[in-house]
């Protein structure tokens, strides 16, 4: 008996019969004895049609109604739970991301958790009641509704779950548990059964979407243990913890990939210092997240530069740095969307050499070219062409020797 945060995503949440499915599991969860906090999704695809609808208003929404408008997805599933909960005979109660006070800061859109005053939920669940939060929302200082970026009821659900103490949190979604891959990509892929907090990191960093890459911050920093399982069956999911003796030790643990990056480059850039603060200061000014940056230096004493953004962020940059490119002199400044990164991860690199070598032979052996690289201690990627992405992920999967039997 404990205190379990349960997450049900997108497609646990599609229509009143998945909802149902969720009420029965909550509703099992309680009566084992467990106090029980939920956290719901939109149902799948409502997020998206809220977000295209907006579009037709107009192409750069304002973010603030926009957020208003995209809050509404979470409220009606957790309001349908509440309702279905009652009409099952439980004490239920659905809460906004502002009566949980999920406090965030003012960056709409993809705002951060920096405070969570859990004392109304503590008390209903004082009450046995069940408690049902929309996640993905939360609100500013001033009271404005604020959304957590995609995927953010995961990160809900952990930050909740940290402000409570739970025993566990619960992320409910249509797979098993974390693979090796993913599954829609490989189909040799496998689950792992246990995965520490830094690997998950990583994963979720390099496009795992299986998991918002800030839940994964917050369970790492608060130590919550979380427990990645799918709402369609019983099966014993992935149990994201704190690296220990008990886990695999392999050299490579996961290959992963992401499509949602676009590459800018800069040429001619003349060599010298202060140029690369006044090509990133601008596009950091507006609020755009670079990745992975390289810079190759040409004897005339000019350099050429390129680096990624996220495409929602694309051609904000591209119309920045052509700008930046007139103040500086730079020859050209063009942009490409058909890139894709694929990465490899595991702790064990730490402690084995040679890692990058095999992933650059294998891409060389399917024809791919390397177009950039970076790395960390416990991963390595590689950007390339996007239609060689899906080729990419197999073959390093296999080379690696991640392959169900
Ligand atoms: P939810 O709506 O439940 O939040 P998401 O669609 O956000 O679900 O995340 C689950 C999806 O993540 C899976 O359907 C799977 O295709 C994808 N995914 C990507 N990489 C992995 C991986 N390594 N392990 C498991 N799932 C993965
Ligand atoms: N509904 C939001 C999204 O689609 C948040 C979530 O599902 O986690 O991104
Ligand atoms: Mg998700």
């Amino acid at each position: 008996m404990g205190l379990i945060v349960q997450k049900y995503g997108g497609t646990s949440v599609a229509n009143l019969e998945r909802i149902q499915n969720v009420a029965n599991r909550v509703v099992r969860t309680h009566q084992q004895g467990n106090d029980v906090v939920v956290i719901v999704s939109a149902m799948a695809g409502v997020t998206d049609g809220l977000i295209n609808l907006a579009r037709k208003v107009n192409e750069t929404p304002d973010k603030r109604e926009l957020d208003a408008l995209l809050a509404t997805g979470e409220q009606t599933t957790a309001a349908l739970l509440a309702m279905m909960l009652r009409s099952m005979g439980f004490q239920a109660l659905s809460l906004m991301g502002f009566q949980v006070e999920v406090r965030t800061d003012f960056c709409y859109g993809n705002a951060r958790i920096q405070d969570i005053r859990v004392d109304r939920v503590r008390s209903l669940l004082a009450d046995r009641a069940i408690v049902v939060v929309a996640g993905f929302q939360g609100c500013d200082p001033d009271g404005n509704i604020t959304t957590l970026g995609r995927g953010g009821s995961d990160t809900s659900a952990v930050a909740i779950a940290a402000a409570l103490k739970a025993d566990c949190c619960e992320i409910y979604t249509d797979v098993t548990g974390v693979f090796t891959a993913d599954p829609s990509v490989v189909p040799k892929a496998r689950k792992i059964d246990k995965i520490s907090y830094e690997e998950m990191l990583e994963m979720a960093s390099i496009g795992a979407k299986v998991l918002q890459i800030r839940s994964v911050e917050f369970a790492m920093k608060y130590n919550v243990p979380v427990h990645v399982r799918s709402s369609f069956s019983e099966e014993e999911g992935t149990m994201v913890v704190n690296e220990d003796n008990g886990m695999e030790r392999v050299v490579v643990s996961a290959v992963t990939m992401n499509k949602n990056d676009a590459r800018i480059t800069l040429r001619k850039v003349p060599d010298m210092p202060g140029i690369a603060a006044k090509i990133f200061s601008p596009v950091a000014e507006a609020g755009i997240s670079v990745d992975m940056i390289i810079q190759n230096t040409r004897a005339s004493g000019k350099t050429d530069l390129t680096f990624t953004v996220p495409k929602a962020d694309f051609k904000a940059a591209l119309a920045i740095e052509k700008k930046v490119a007139e103040d500086i002199a730079a020859e050209d400044v063009f942009g490409d969307e058909n890139i894709a990164k694929v990465s490899v991860t595991g702790v064990g690199m730490r402690s084995h050499p040679g890692v990058a070598a095999r992933m650059f032979n294998t891409l060389a052996r399917e024809g791919i070219n390397i177009m950039m690289i970076s790395t960390s201690e416990i991963r390595i990627s590689c950007l390339i062409e996007q239609k060689y992405a899906e080729l990419a992920v197999q073959a390093l999967h296999t080379e690696f020797g991640l392959d169900a039997a």
